[in-house]
């Protein structure tokens, strides 16, 4: 099975679809338009969360992070006078050195990865939308300004005038993207951000054109109306479609089954369940519909 991962709403998904599928059938392309460099180190929000969950040590409050990390050199960071953006633990920083020494040896960010994924014993395929920089800028009444300083420094409050992600015409999807969508017949867009997760992911050259053949099911990052956490609202309004799944099902394009909450208000062509994962016990329940409508029982 092939997933389209952001960093927070796919990953509590993945969270109960890991406990169903064997590793080596579970492949999941993630956003890397978040990246950023950080005190030295490439750190990769996206692919840290995929990463931290598949193998059972993320942080399920924030969903970013390890679970009961330190923040020791954060701390003395900030001591020193130095402002880093996020509070990274120690383990999480330790995975940043060992993907950055590789990247700075001209290493790929696609090998990084999975030697990243060899390094914690993970079957599963996690693999970058691409090899190539991109990354969201958000133009706001405050000026623009990298997504992490809209959503992390400035807590999402400026008002948002439009997102670009710098680019992404030049950009390719990676090797491991383009075997994994020739190999699959069946595509899951798990429940991220539209604009800002699943929208990089869909922009790269070919992407769209190759997803025309294919089974595409789509779960919805609203529930009952609203999105879960993050700026999903100011992001579709400023890319001029309405903040609910009816702009969801537009920005996403060719989707054959849209999976929407049951409390959902949305009128079209749908699928119903309880989207919203609090507790481990619901991702396994929607990863069990999910798996269901994928082998039509
Ligand atoms: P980011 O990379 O951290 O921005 O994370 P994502 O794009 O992967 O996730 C953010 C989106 O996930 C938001 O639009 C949320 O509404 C959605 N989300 C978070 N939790 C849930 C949930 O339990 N159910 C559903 N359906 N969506 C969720």
């Amino acid at each position: 099975m092939l997933v389209l991962s952001g960093g927070t709403g796919t990953p509590k998904l993945l969270w109960g679809l890991k406990e169903m599928i064997s590793p080596e059938d579970l492949s999941v392309v993630v956003n890397t338009a978040e990246d950023l460099w950080l005190s030295g180190n490439y750190v990769c929000p996206d692919i840290d969360s995929v990463i931290y969950t598949l193998a059972d040590m993320i942080d399920t409050k924030r969903w970013w992070g390890i679970k009961g990390d330190r923040t020791l050199t954060h701390d003395f960071l900030l001591m020193l006078g130095v402002e880093e953006k996020l509070a990274l633990g120690e383990k999480d920083r330790a995975v940043h050195i060992f993907r950055s020494d590789l990247l700075r040896q001209g290493v790929k960010l696609s090998l990084a990865t999975e030697a990243l994924t060899k390094g914690l014993g993970l079957g599963q395929k996690v693999v970058p939308m691409t090899d190539d920089s991109v990354s969201t800028f958000v133009s706001t009444s405050e000026g623009v300004m990298h997504f992490q300083d809209f959503w992390v420094a400035r807590r999402g409050r400026p008002e948002v005038k439009s997102v670009k992600i710098r680019g992404i015409e030049k950009a390719l999807p990676s090797q491991g993207f383009l075997d994994l969508l020739e190999k699959e017949d069946t595509v899951i867009i798990g429940p991220s951000n539209p604009v800002s997760s699943i929208g990089p992911i869909l922009s790269l050259p070919g992407v769209r054109e190759r997803l025309e053949d294919k089974r595409v099911i789509a779960i919805s990052p609203f529930v009952g109306d609203k999105p879960v956490s993050g700026p999903a609202p100011k992001f579709m309004a400023a890319s001029g479609v309405s903040a609910d799944d009816r702009g969801v099902a537009s920005l996403l394009g060719k989707v054959d089954t849209l999976v929407v909450d049951k409390n959902s208000s949305y009128g079209g062509n749908c699928v119903r369940m309880s989207t919203l994962m609090r507790t481990k016990r619901d991702s396994l329940k929607l990863a069990e519909s999910l798996l269901k409508l994928v082998d039509g029982v």
